[in-house]
Parts: C-alpha cells; structure tokens; sequence
C-alpha cells in the first residue's frame, strides 16, 4: 500500500480493536438512535459493523441509555457483532459510570469531553471518570471539540495572550487552547494513574483549515494515539468533501490513528454512508483497501445511452455486496481493481492498469467490448448481454 510514514504512537487496544500506529487506521461510527432504545441501538450497531465499522460509540446521556448499555453489548454478542462499544460521556458521565457498573464495565471505551465534565468540580468529576476507566481497565478518548471547549482554560489562555507583548488572533489562541485542554487532561489522567497506553486524544472542529491546523499542533506534543474527524461536517456533498480534504492531509502527514466522518444523513438516510465515506478515504489514499475498486470514465459525448453508466452501478454495487462473504473466502480480494471504460478512447489503456476492465462500446462504436484480464486483452464481448457476460468473467477470476 501507500508509503506514507506514520506518526509513530503507543498502541490503545479498544476492546479487541488496536489503535496507533503499529495497527491500521481503524475507522469507527457512531449511532444516531436512542441508546435506551435496545432492539434499535443494535440493530443500527450491526447495520454500521456490517458496513465495516470497527468501533461504534454511542451515547450515554441519561440513566435509561446508562440502563440499557449492558444489555446491548450482551445482544451483540449473542448475534455475533463483535464490535466494541464506546460510552460518549458529557455532563454526567462521573455520575453514570459510578452508579451503573455494569455500563462502566460492558463499555470497551470512555470518550471524555473535558469541556463538559462540569465547570465547578471539573477537576473531581474528570477524576471520577477516571477512576472508573481504571477499576475495569478501560481506555479513555479525550475528546476536545471547539464546541464545547473548557471555558474557564479558554479564559485563562485569552488573558495570557492579551497581556503579552506578540498577541496572537484570537483563532489562534482557541487552537492552542484546544490543544492545551487535550494534554492538560492527559497528564491529568496518568497523574491519576491511568496507563500511558490506554489514552486517545482527539481535537474536533467543523472547518477544513482549523482542523489541518489544530492537528498539526497536537500531533508533535505527544505519543498518544489520535482520533481524526471533522465534526458537524454537513450534509451531503457538502460533508463528504469536507472530511475527505481534511482528513486527507493529515493521513498523508501520517498524522491519525482512527477515523470518523460524521455526516448528518438525510431523514430516514442511512447510517452507514459515513462508514463507506471513511473507508473510501482510506483506499483512495492507498493506506488500506476494503472493496475492489472500480475505475470508471466519466462518460461523454461518446456514451449518450446510460447503458455505461449502468454497468459501471451494477459492478461496484456488486463487488460491495460481495465483500463481506470475499473477505472470509478470498483473502486479497479488496486490492483488486476493475476498469469500466465508456469507449476505446481510453478504454484499453486504462484497463491494462486493472486486474479486470472493459471499453464498453461508445454510442459511435462498433457493438464490441474488449475484455483484459490481468493487463492482456482476453476477449471482446458482442450482441446484447455485454454485462451479463462481463459479470460472469469477474465471478470467475475472484474464483481463480
Ligand atoms: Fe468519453 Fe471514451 Fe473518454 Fe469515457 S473513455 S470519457 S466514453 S472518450
């Protein structure tokens, strides 16, 4: 794969789930339903580690959800999801962890904001929480948002900036208090007595320029493994072209360990588009492969009918269904690619850089389609069942 250099960090196991540098980027999820709802917080669970979701975290906001976080584990398992399970904690997660001990323990992580864990005994609560992670032997995510970051260490950090004699802009100084609250709350957290390796540092925010920024300062500060996302990202086109360029350059830089895209779905939308987005990131950046990729031409004047385009839905929708039964039955399968071209323009070139391609014929074409396999030209499909047929040819080469 890619020859990007990580940062190198210590290695987090969450759950079964290793995270840092020596491991794969891991992506992870989140649910959108109601924790207290259980039939509905793991079907949703399944649905996104289905999709590929290797950590979910859901939100543990109340008693009701605190309540039910035991018995979702417990039906995961049953049902053979082995994903684990991360508790997002604000305001009362001291409170919670304490007075359900089976939430604290069925949980595979704490994410901590430290913004939110109280503004008068913030220093008590965060210990709290603490003080729980270590009784099970949990990991902790220190997650900053700018959001919701730590008013009182904002505060301190804009006094020291207007008292000195080169003031930085205030954007500046609400990075720096970002990254300041991160490794405040980790030293914190090992002073407490929380292993180094069981702390993740994570530092949201919602533009594109902010968060390059903001993990560029984190990153050098220390070894802790870190948990890439743009949080509110958006909608749509919108959100996923926003985490794609953010996240992007920082995983060039080497810099993440696990990531998320967090896209606020259409109503009724499903959950697992940011799963997809996440791992698509990834294989476009050449650190991980998940699907066999399918390269494909625009179209143009050359492919007025949408029999291209077609074709080129069907395979990618087919590999993508395949992949969970390929995974376990043809190990490899997710490095492959296959080239749907519109035309002979460019067609065979392309192909010949794919295990798989085709040049479909273009609207000006001859009704012919040159098929290569592995870089060679293996045959031209003709007549009316080009797809069926090219179908069939990649069955059996993932066969083979
Ligand atoms: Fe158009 Fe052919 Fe190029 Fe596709 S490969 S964009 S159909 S010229």
């Amino acid at each position: 794969m890619s020859a990007i250099r990580r940062r190198p960090t210590a290695t987090v196991h969450v759950g079964g789930v290793p995270v840092g540098s020596a491991a794969p980027v891991v992506v992870q999820s989140m649910t959108n339903t109601d924790t207290a709802d259980i039939e509905g917080t793991v079907r949703q669970v399944a649905a996104l580690w289905r999709a590929g979701s290797q950590i979910v975290r859901v939100t543990v906001n109340n008693e009701e959800s605190a309540r039910a976080v035991p018995h979702i584990v417990e039906f995961l398992r049953m049902r053979g999801v082995e994903v684990p399970i991360v508790g997002d904690f604000h305001y009362n997660g001291h409170l919670l962890l304490h007075k359900y001990p089976d939430a604290a323990r069925a949980l595979a992580k704490y994410r901590i904001n430290p913004g939110n864990v109280g503004a008068k005994r913030h220093d008590e609560n965060f210990a709290a929480i603490i003080d729980r992670a270590m009784e099970f032997g949990k990991p902790v995510r220190i997650g900053v948002n700018w959001g919701s970051l730590d008013q009182a260490l904002l505060t301190e950090m804009m006094d020291a900036n207007a008292r000195s004699f080169a003031p930085l802009d205030a954007k500046e100084v609400m990075l720096n208090a970002m990254t300041e609250s991160a490794m405040r709350s980790a030293a914190a957290a090992e002073r407490l007595g929380l292993p180094h390796d069981r702390i993740i540092l994570s530092a949201k925010v919602s533009g594109v320029q902010d968060l390059v920024a903001v993990y560029r300062k984190l990153a050098p500060l220390s070894d802790y493994p870190l948990h890439l996302g743009l949080t509110e990202a958006g909608m749509g086109t919108k959100g996923i072209v926003s985490s794609a360029a953010g996240l992007s350059i920082l995983l060039q830089e080497g810099i993440g360990d696990t990531i998320r895209v967090s896209l606020t779905p259409k109503p009724g939308g499903d959950r697992t588009e940011e799963v997809h987005v996440a791992q698509q990131i990834l294989q476009s950046l050449e650190i991980r492969s998940f699907s066999p990729q399918v390269t494909s031409c625009p179209g143009c004047g050359r492919t007025t009918s949408t029999y291209f385009q077609q074709l080129a839905e069907s395979i990618q929708n087919y590999l993508r269904d395949q992949m969970p039964v390929w995974r376990e039955t043809h190990p490899g399968v997710e490095e492959m690619k296959v080239a749907v071209m519109g035309c002979v323009v460019n067609g065979p070139g392309e192909s010949k850089h794919a295990n798989l391609g085709i040049s479909l014929p273009g609207t000006f074409e001859e009704p012919k389609a040159p098929v290569y396999i592995d870089g060679e030209h293996a045959i031209t499909l003709k007549g009316d069942h080009i797809a069926q047929e090219f179908q069939q040819i990649l069955e059996e080469y993932v066969a083979s």
